[in-house]
């Protein structure tokens, strides 16, 4: 669900959320994406933190996967200040290492772990996803720094260093390894790259081997790791090593 769009079917006049107002409630918008045909209205107009675009069931379906990439991120249920990517990243690899209350009932899912409306803080990789597809920056991080995506892709094609979250397509297992070669930033891409998932032990591989099998390869997925580059001169840009699955968030848009 983008946060952008166009106001004429010729598109020339791009209009974001944050600058939409309630007399745009109703009014049709087209699809921020040159080519793409969908057509979309305006949810929770009058609201700009909360407005988003939706295309409408009746329009051609979005050209790209990238249209609807967006998804939908609520600020007003978090707390900004708390936001502390380090300390998130931390726990979201080694679950059961955390000392903090709020991780007592995480469950295999990616469900918010406190209650409160505004006060709860980002938790999961869906929720930082959808945030740094939203926001520039947030809590004084910058989500370039975040998450690595079709966005930025000029930055991070290369080579992928560090704690990030990195957007892709499941793609093949590596011969005689228990790794999974992934495309970045999704498939199909001009040029794109490959990265390489390892996993802590060979039952996490095989589960993941499943999934990844049964997903559409289409389908984006968004992956939280401390990524280095490849030991030698490899077919791929980074890797990481998946402890928990907590790491993965599967994009169901
Ligand atoms: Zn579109």
């Amino acid at each position: 669900m983008p946060y952008k769009a166009y106001r004429d079917s010729s598109k020339t006049k791009e209009i974001k959320t944050c600058d939409t107002t309630i007399i745009d409630k109703g009014k049709t918008f087209y699809c921020h994406t040159q080519g793409c045909k969908a057509v979309m209205t305006l949810v929770n107009s009058g609201d700009s933190e909360r407005a988003h675009f939706r295309r409408i069931s009746s329009s051609p379906n979005h050209s790209s996967i990238f249209c609807s990439a967006d998804g939908y991120f609520d600020p007003t249920e978090y707390d900004e200040a708390m936001f502390d990517f380090n300390v998130i990243f931390r726990k979201l690899m080694n679950p059961s290492d955390s000392p903090s209350n709020n991780d007592k009932k995480v469950g295999k899912d990616t469900n918010p772990i406190i209650g409160g409306g505004g006060k709860k803080q980002l938790s999961t990789v869906r929720q930082i996803y959808y945030m740094c597809r939203k926001y520039d920056e947030y809590n004084n991080y910058s989500s370039r720094d975040i998450l690595a995506d079709e966005r930025n892709y000029a930055t991070y094609k290369n080579g992928i260093i560090g704690n990030k979250i990195v957007q892709c397509t499941p793609y093949h297992k590596f011969h005689e390894e228990f790794a999974y070669k992934m495309n970045y930033p999704s498939f199909p891409y001009p040029n794109g790259k490959y990265i390489k998932l390892n996993f802590l032990t060979e039952k996490l591989f095989w589960e993941y081997y499943n999934k990844f099998k049964t997903t559409n390869y289409k389908d984006l997925i968004a992956i939280l790791g401390n990524w280095t580059l490849p030991q030698s001169d490899e077919m791929y840009i980074a890797e990481c090593t998946i402890n928990n699955s907590r790491q993965i968030y599967f994009k169901i848009e």
